[in-house]
Protein backbone atom coordinates (compact mmCIF):
# COMPACT_ATOMS: atom_id res chain seq x y z
CA UNK A 1 0.00 0.00 0.00
CA UNK A 2 1.18 3.29 -0.60
CA UNK A 3 0.99 5.73 2.40
CA UNK A 4 0.43 9.66 2.03
CA UNK A 5 2.44 11.94 3.37
CA UNK A 6 2.30 11.63 7.68
CA UNK A 7 1.55 15.80 7.10
CA UNK A 8 -0.91 15.07 4.75
CA UNK A 9 -2.75 12.91 7.05
CA UNK A 10 -2.17 15.14 10.03
CA UNK A 11 -3.60 18.37 8.03
CA UNK A 12 -7.62 17.83 9.18
CA UNK A 13 -7.43 15.73 11.74
CA UNK A 14 -10.33 16.31 14.08
CA UNK A 15 -10.95 14.60 17.01
CA UNK A 16 -14.55 14.16 18.47
CA UNK A 17 -16.10 12.49 21.40
CA UNK A 18 -19.65 11.59 20.41
CA UNK A 19 -21.99 10.70 23.30
CA UNK A 20 -23.64 7.70 23.61
CA UNK A 21 -26.96 7.10 24.39
CA UNK A 22 -26.41 4.23 26.43
CA UNK A 23 -23.39 2.79 28.60
CA UNK A 24 -21.53 0.05 25.48
CA UNK A 25 -18.74 -1.70 26.37
CA UNK A 26 -18.61 0.24 29.49
CA UNK A 27 -18.16 3.78 27.57
CA UNK A 28 -20.44 6.86 27.78
CA UNK A 29 -18.45 8.75 24.65
CA UNK A 30 -17.40 7.28 21.83
CA UNK A 31 -14.15 9.05 20.72
CA UNK A 32 -13.02 9.09 17.31
CA UNK A 33 -10.61 10.68 14.61
CA UNK A 34 -11.46 11.81 11.39
CA UNK A 35 -8.91 12.79 8.72
CA UNK A 36 -9.46 14.05 4.88
CA UNK A 37 -7.41 12.87 1.81
CA UNK A 38 -8.47 13.55 -1.86
CA UNK A 39 -11.53 11.05 -1.67
CA UNK A 40 -13.16 12.41 1.34
CA UNK A 41 -13.12 12.02 4.72
CA UNK A 42 -12.27 9.14 6.65
CA UNK A 43 -12.56 7.69 9.77
CA UNK A 44 -9.41 6.22 12.55
CA UNK A 45 -11.55 4.83 15.57
CA UNK A 46 -9.26 2.40 16.79
CA UNK A 47 -10.52 1.77 21.05
CA UNK A 48 -8.27 3.83 23.12
CA UNK A 49 -6.79 0.67 24.94
CA UNK A 50 -5.94 -1.26 21.34
CA UNK A 51 -2.03 -0.84 20.85
CA UNK A 52 -0.47 0.73 18.19
CA UNK A 53 0.28 -2.86 16.36
CA UNK A 54 -3.75 -3.55 16.58
CA UNK A 55 -4.29 -0.33 15.42
CA UNK A 56 -2.09 -0.08 12.43
CA UNK A 57 -4.65 -2.30 10.33
CA UNK A 58 -7.92 0.24 11.47
CA UNK A 59 -5.13 3.09 9.91
CA UNK A 60 -4.59 0.93 7.11
CA UNK A 61 -8.52 1.14 6.73
CA UNK A 62 -8.54 4.67 7.11
CA UNK A 63 -5.93 5.85 4.23
CA UNK A 64 -7.71 3.05 1.82
CA UNK A 65 -11.26 5.52 2.84
CA UNK A 66 -9.40 8.84 2.23
CA UNK A 67 -6.60 8.19 -0.23
CA UNK A 68 -7.86 4.91 -2.28
CA UNK A 69 -6.71 1.41 -2.49
CA UNK A 70 -3.91 -0.09 -4.61
CA UNK A 71 -5.92 -3.11 -4.96
CA UNK A 72 -8.88 -3.68 -7.61
CA UNK A 73 -12.32 -3.22 -5.65
CA UNK A 74 -14.86 -5.53 -6.57
CA UNK A 75 -18.40 -4.16 -7.81
CA UNK A 76 -21.39 -3.16 -5.34
CA UNK A 77 -24.32 -5.90 -5.79
CA UNK A 78 -26.64 -4.00 -3.79
CA UNK A 79 -27.24 -0.52 -2.71
CA UNK A 80 -29.57 -1.15 0.34
CA UNK A 81 -28.10 -3.46 3.64
CA UNK A 82 -30.85 -5.14 6.03
CA UNK A 83 -29.14 -4.05 9.36
CA UNK A 84 -29.88 -5.41 12.58
CA UNK A 85 -30.83 -3.60 15.78
CA UNK A 86 -28.00 -3.95 18.95
CA UNK A 87 -28.88 -4.35 22.84
CA UNK A 88 -26.14 -3.93 24.69
CA UNK A 89 -26.66 -5.30 28.74
CA UNK A 90 -29.21 -3.27 29.92
CA UNK A 91 -31.84 -4.37 32.51
CA UNK A 92 -35.11 -5.91 31.10
CA UNK A 93 -37.22 -3.07 32.30
CA UNK A 94 -34.96 -0.50 29.64
CA UNK A 95 -35.07 -3.09 27.01
CA UNK A 96 -38.07 -1.80 25.16
CA UNK A 97 -36.91 1.91 25.28
CA UNK A 98 -33.31 0.97 23.59
CA UNK A 99 -35.24 -0.94 20.98
CA UNK A 100 -37.59 1.67 20.48
CA UNK A 101 -34.56 4.05 18.96
CA UNK A 102 -33.99 1.72 16.03
CA UNK A 103 -37.93 1.60 14.45
CA UNK A 104 -39.30 -1.17 12.73
CA UNK A 105 -36.35 -4.00 12.25
CA UNK A 106 -36.42 -7.70 11.80
CA UNK A 107 -33.38 -8.67 13.52
CA UNK A 108 -31.24 -7.63 17.26
CA UNK A 109 -28.30 -8.36 18.45
CA UNK A 110 -28.13 -8.84 22.46
CA UNK A 111 -25.11 -8.59 24.34
CA UNK A 112 -24.51 -11.44 26.89
CA UNK A 113 -22.02 -12.20 29.25
CA UNK A 114 -21.34 -8.94 30.70
CA UNK A 115 -18.93 -8.75 33.35
CA UNK A 116 -20.23 -8.28 36.73
CA UNK A 117 -23.91 -9.69 35.30
CA UNK A 118 -25.11 -13.26 35.81
CA UNK A 119 -26.75 -15.80 33.29
CA UNK A 120 -30.22 -15.02 35.29
CA UNK A 121 -29.74 -11.21 34.02
CA UNK A 122 -28.96 -12.83 30.18
CA UNK A 123 -32.13 -14.56 30.37
CA UNK A 124 -34.13 -11.89 31.74
CA UNK A 125 -32.83 -9.84 28.95
CA UNK A 126 -33.07 -11.71 26.06
CA UNK A 127 -36.86 -12.89 27.53
CA UNK A 128 -37.26 -9.04 27.61
CA UNK A 129 -36.85 -8.54 23.73
CA UNK A 130 -38.07 -12.01 22.38
CA UNK A 131 -41.35 -10.18 23.97
CA UNK A 132 -40.94 -6.74 22.44
CA UNK A 133 -40.23 -8.60 18.90
CA UNK A 134 -42.08 -11.12 18.56
CA UNK A 135 -42.23 -14.81 17.35
CA UNK A 136 -41.07 -14.00 14.08
CA UNK A 137 -38.02 -11.42 15.20
CA UNK A 138 -34.53 -12.83 14.79
CA UNK A 139 -32.23 -12.73 17.86
CA UNK A 140 -28.86 -13.30 17.62
CA UNK A 141 -26.87 -13.30 20.94
CA UNK A 142 -22.96 -11.67 21.10
CA UNK A 143 -20.67 -12.32 24.40
CA UNK A 144 -17.77 -11.22 23.33
CA UNK A 145 -16.11 -14.25 24.46
CA UNK A 146 -16.84 -14.34 28.03
CA UNK A 147 -17.24 -18.01 29.11
CA UNK A 148 -15.59 -20.98 29.26
CA UNK A 149 -16.79 -23.83 27.36
CA UNK A 150 -18.55 -25.22 30.37
CA UNK A 151 -20.47 -21.91 31.22
CA UNK A 152 -21.27 -21.29 26.87
CA UNK A 153 -22.79 -24.73 26.96
CA UNK A 154 -24.94 -23.95 30.26
CA UNK A 155 -26.00 -20.87 28.68
CA UNK A 156 -26.86 -22.05 25.28
CA UNK A 157 -28.75 -24.59 27.29
CA UNK A 158 -30.49 -21.71 29.14
CA UNK A 159 -31.31 -19.19 26.23
CA UNK A 160 -31.57 -21.83 23.78
CA UNK A 161 -35.41 -22.00 24.07
CA UNK A 162 -35.58 -17.77 22.45
CA UNK A 163 -34.79 -19.31 19.15
CA UNK A 164 -31.52 -17.98 18.66
CA UNK A 165 -30.52 -16.97 14.82
CA UNK A 166 -27.00 -17.64 16.24
CA UNK A 167 -24.68 -16.97 19.40
CA UNK A 168 -21.37 -14.58 18.38
CA UNK A 169 -18.08 -15.49 20.07
CA UNK A 170 -19.55 -17.44 22.90
CA UNK A 171 -15.88 -18.02 24.07
CA UNK A 172 -12.54 -16.64 23.48
CA UNK A 173 -10.22 -18.99 22.22
CA UNK A 174 -10.36 -20.92 18.60
CA UNK A 175 -10.26 -24.01 19.99
CA UNK A 176 -13.03 -23.64 22.76
CA UNK A 177 -15.25 -22.16 20.41
CA UNK A 178 -13.92 -26.12 18.12
CA UNK A 179 -15.14 -27.82 21.73
CA UNK A 180 -18.07 -25.69 22.07
CA UNK A 181 -19.29 -26.35 18.83
CA UNK A 182 -18.92 -29.89 18.80
CA UNK A 183 -20.50 -30.10 22.41
CA UNK A 184 -23.74 -27.74 21.34
CA UNK A 185 -23.76 -29.13 17.85
CA UNK A 186 -27.55 -30.99 18.28
CA UNK A 187 -28.96 -27.59 19.87
CA UNK A 188 -28.90 -26.47 15.91
CA UNK A 189 -27.33 -22.73 17.02
CA UNK A 190 -24.99 -21.92 14.89
CA UNK A 191 -21.56 -20.31 16.52
CA UNK A 192 -20.09 -17.40 14.85
CA UNK A 193 -16.70 -15.73 14.97
CA UNK A 194 -15.89 -11.91 15.90
CA UNK A 195 -13.01 -11.45 17.84
CA UNK A 196 -11.43 -14.54 16.42
CA UNK A 197 -11.50 -12.89 13.31
CA UNK A 198 -10.42 -9.18 14.20
CA UNK A 199 -7.96 -9.84 16.60
CA UNK A 200 -6.26 -12.40 15.55
CA UNK A 201 -2.78 -12.10 13.47
CA UNK A 202 -4.92 -14.81 11.23
CA UNK A 203 -7.88 -14.14 10.17
CA UNK A 204 -8.76 -17.23 8.86
CA UNK A 205 -7.33 -19.44 11.69
CA UNK A 206 -10.78 -19.66 12.88
CA UNK A 207 -12.57 -21.01 9.95
CA UNK A 208 -9.52 -23.57 9.14
CA UNK A 209 -10.09 -24.93 12.23
CA UNK A 210 -14.19 -25.55 11.36
CA UNK A 211 -14.50 -23.32 15.30
CA UNK A 212 -17.14 -21.38 13.79
CA UNK A 213 -20.10 -21.16 11.01
CA UNK A 214 -20.26 -17.95 10.62
CA UNK A 215 -17.69 -14.71 10.58
CA UNK A 216 -18.26 -11.43 11.11
CA UNK A 217 -16.52 -9.15 8.90
CA UNK A 218 -15.29 -5.64 10.50
CA UNK A 219 -13.87 -3.01 7.95
CA UNK A 220 -11.88 -0.97 9.68
CA UNK A 221 -9.94 -4.01 12.31
CA UNK A 222 -9.47 -6.02 9.05
CA UNK A 223 -7.40 -3.18 7.04
CA UNK A 224 -9.92 -1.92 4.61
CA UNK A 225 -12.46 -2.63 2.31
CA UNK A 226 -10.32 -4.19 0.23
CA UNK A 227 -8.63 -6.35 2.21
CA UNK A 228 -11.69 -7.76 4.02
CA UNK A 229 -13.18 -9.01 0.90
CA UNK A 230 -10.25 -11.14 0.28
CA UNK A 231 -10.99 -12.63 4.14
CA UNK A 232 -14.52 -13.21 2.93
CA UNK A 233 -13.27 -14.68 -0.18
CA UNK A 234 -10.93 -16.95 1.19
CA UNK A 235 -13.04 -18.16 4.47
CA UNK A 236 -15.66 -19.51 2.53
CA UNK A 237 -18.05 -19.21 5.18
CA UNK A 238 -21.26 -16.67 5.87
CA UNK A 239 -20.84 -13.23 6.72
CA UNK A 240 -22.17 -10.38 8.94
CA UNK A 241 -20.59 -7.40 8.29
CA UNK A 242 -20.23 -5.50 11.27
CA UNK A 243 -19.37 -1.95 12.34
CA UNK A 244 -16.95 -0.93 15.45
CA UNK A 245 -19.34 1.84 16.70
CA UNK A 246 -18.04 4.72 14.37
CA UNK A 247 -19.23 7.75 13.45
CA UNK A 248 -21.06 8.14 10.68
CA UNK A 249 -18.42 8.15 8.14
CA UNK A 250 -16.51 4.90 9.40
CA UNK A 251 -19.87 3.09 9.11
CA UNK A 252 -19.79 4.78 5.33
CA UNK A 253 -17.14 2.27 5.00
CA UNK A 254 -18.26 -0.69 6.48
CA UNK A 255 -21.61 0.02 4.49
CA UNK A 256 -19.63 0.12 1.56
CA UNK A 257 -18.19 -3.13 2.10
CA UNK A 258 -21.05 -4.59 2.60
CA UNK A 259 -22.36 -3.87 -1.00
CA UNK A 260 -19.60 -5.21 -2.38
CA UNK A 261 -19.12 -8.72 -0.46
CA UNK A 262 -20.86 -11.38 -3.22
CA UNK A 263 -23.32 -13.36 -0.90
CA UNK A 264 -24.95 -11.86 2.22
CA UNK A 265 -27.41 -13.82 3.71
CA UNK A 266 -27.36 -12.57 7.24
CA UNK A 267 -28.67 -8.83 8.38
CA UNK A 268 -25.61 -6.62 9.25
CA UNK A 269 -24.76 -5.11 12.52
CA UNK A 270 -24.38 -1.37 10.47
CA UNK A 271 -27.09 0.35 12.33
CA UNK A 272 -25.13 1.63 15.37
CA UNK A 273 -25.52 4.93 14.76
CA UNK A 274 -28.71 4.42 16.66
CA UNK A 275 -26.72 4.02 19.61
CA UNK A 276 -24.78 7.29 18.91
CA UNK A 277 -26.66 10.64 20.83
CA UNK A 278 -24.47 12.76 18.35
CA UNK A 279 -23.01 12.14 14.85
CA UNK A 280 -20.41 14.19 12.90
CA UNK A 281 -22.76 14.95 9.69
CA UNK A 282 -26.57 16.74 9.72
CA UNK A 283 -27.61 13.45 8.16
CA UNK A 284 -26.24 10.25 10.08
CA UNK A 285 -26.27 6.60 8.36
CA UNK A 286 -29.30 5.77 10.23
CA UNK A 287 -31.25 2.81 9.77
CA UNK A 288 -35.04 3.20 8.13
CA UNK A 289 -37.18 0.36 7.83
CA UNK A 290 -34.29 -2.45 8.90
CA UNK A 291 -32.35 -0.68 6.08
CA UNK A 292 -29.33 1.73 5.23
CA UNK A 293 -28.77 2.83 1.87
CA UNK A 294 -25.52 3.51 0.64
CA UNK A 295 -24.44 6.95 0.52
CA UNK A 296 -21.59 9.27 1.01
CA UNK A 297 -21.31 11.04 3.88
CA UNK A 298 -20.93 15.01 4.19
CA UNK A 299 -19.04 15.70 7.44
CA UNK A 300 -20.63 19.20 9.56
CA UNK A 301 -18.19 21.87 10.83
CA UNK A 302 -20.68 22.85 13.29
CA UNK A 303 -21.29 18.87 14.80
CA UNK A 304 -17.27 18.65 14.73
CA UNK A 305 -17.32 21.56 16.91
CA UNK A 306 -19.74 20.49 19.13
CA UNK A 307 -18.44 17.00 19.98
CA UNK A 308 -14.80 18.59 19.70
CA UNK A 309 -12.67 16.45 21.98
CA UNK A 310 -10.22 18.41 24.53
CA UNK A 311 -7.23 19.82 23.28
CA UNK A 312 -5.35 17.26 25.57
CA UNK A 313 -7.31 14.09 23.74
CA UNK A 314 -6.68 15.52 20.16
CA UNK A 315 -2.59 15.92 21.00
CA UNK A 316 -3.20 12.21 22.12
CA UNK A 317 -5.06 10.85 18.79
CA UNK A 318 -2.58 13.06 16.77
CA UNK A 319 0.54 11.11 18.52
CA UNK A 320 -1.22 7.91 18.16
CA UNK A 321 -1.65 8.49 14.55
CA UNK A 322 1.77 9.55 14.49
CA UNK A 323 3.05 6.22 16.33
CA UNK A 324 0.50 3.69 14.45
CA UNK A 325 1.76 5.89 11.08
CA UNK A 326 4.97 4.46 11.91
CA UNK A 327 4.11 1.06 11.89
CA UNK A 328 2.52 0.68 8.48
CA UNK A 329 5.51 3.01 7.20
CA UNK A 330 8.35 0.49 8.72
CA UNK A 331 5.95 -2.37 6.92
CA UNK A 332 6.32 -0.89 3.72
MG1 LIG B 1 -19.05 -9.09 18.49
Amino acid sequence: MSLPALDDLLSAVRVVALPLVTTFRGLSVRETALVRGPRGWAEFAPFAEYDDAESAEWLRATIEQGWGSDAPVPPRVRDTIAVNATLPAVPPEHVAAVLDLYGDFRTVKIKVGEPGQTLDDDVARVRAARQWMGAAGRIRLDANGAWNVDEAEHAFRALEHFDLEYVEQPCMRIDELAELRDRVHRMGIPIAADESVRKASDPLAVARAGAADILVIKCAPLGGVSRALRIVADAGLPVVISSALESSVGLAAGIDLATRVPVLDFDCGLATAALLGGDVTAHPLRAVDGEIEARDIVVDDDACRDYAATAERTAWWTDRITRVYGVLADEA
